[in-house]
């Protein structure tokens, strides 16, 4: 059998094993996480269900990259336990994590494909050459997220919506089931945002589930399933209207948000969620 056939075979099994039949897609259970004595999260608990695009909500130092650190298994929690399937989340294929983009290094020399590529040869297939099987699905994943003509480009070479246009088409190519995304729009003009948001929707048609770190409130509640509102602790988890309560507000993000009731709807009027407010 060819080697790269072997490598090929070996990546889908292992892809099967990490999915335990009836078990949620995610499962997060009393997770805690501590940094040198700072308490970062506090016995949060959630399940997630195939499909669902959830918003991840709370003011800076709430614990938004934490938790989509460890979901992703590049944090191991203090106490607690992430479930994928029923599995530990290390090295699970099937999930993709996007992190902020301040946190990559642009400068490296790399071209998009490449970066595409790596996603879906997977860590065990960086061992062999790609075949062109894995160029195909790298040429497919970047027409999906119209960045063709852009596969040669070095990736410092980017805007910012085309760098997270370029992850989105990573985790295509990686057949991700699970994507973990932290703050992907900030910084980004409103139609690169709304790209994006397009680009999600079309991954919930595929049945991707998508988790998404915000500070973005309307956003949240617009465009997402379900809000999970954290601060350190998890405030609320459910459909926006459930969520976005005076009550869950002020717990969260006690005086740097100012909550206008204006019959029946409640609105939003500052949100220091950002470093100078
Ligand atoms: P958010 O994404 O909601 O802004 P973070 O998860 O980045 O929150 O941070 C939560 C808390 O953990 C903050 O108090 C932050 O200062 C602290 N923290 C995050 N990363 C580290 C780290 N590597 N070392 C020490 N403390 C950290």
């Amino acid at each position: 059998m060819a080697l790269t056939k072997w490598w090929r075979k070996v990546t889908l099994r292992e892809r099967e094993a990490g999915h335990a039949p009836g078990e949620p897609l995610l499962e997060v259970l009393r997770v805690s996480m501590h940094y040198n004595g700072v308490v970062a999260l506090e016995e949060i608990s959630f399940t997630v269900e195939p499909g669902e695009r959830i918003a991840v909500v709370g003011p800076n130092g709430a614990g938004k990259s934490t938790l989509l650190k460890i979901i992703a298994g590049v944090l191991t929690p203090t106490a607690g336990s992430v479930r994928i399937y029923g599995h530990g989340p290390q090295g699970h294929l099937c999930i993709a994590y996007i992190p902020q983009r301040n946190q990559v290094d642009w400068n490296f020399p790399l071209t998009v494909a490449y970066v595409v590529l790596m996603g879906g040869v997977g860590m065990m297939g960086l061992l062999r050459h790609p075949s062109a099987r894995d160029w195909e699905a790298v040429r497919q994943a970047l027409e999906r997220v119209d960045m063709l003509d852009l596969a040669d480009r070095p990736i410092r070479a980017l805007s910012g919506g085309q760098q997270q246009r370029m992850f989105i088409a990573r985790a295509l190519a990686q057949e991700a089931e699970l994507l973990l995304m932290d703050e992907p729009f900030t910084g980004l003009d409103l139609p690169a945002q709304e790209g994006i948001l397009e680009l999600l929707e079309g991954l919930r048609r595929q049945g991707v589930t998508v988790l998404v770190a915000t500070h973005d409130l309307e956003q949240a509640a617009a465009y997402f399933d379900r809000v999970l509102l954290l601060n350190r602790r998890l405030v609320a988890f459910g459909i926006p209207e459930q969520v976005f309560t005076p009550e869950a507000l002020r717990t969260a993000y006690g005086g740097h948000l100012r909550l206008v009731q204006i019959g029946d709807e409640l609105i939003v009027v500052g949100d220091t969620c950002c470093e100078g407010g």
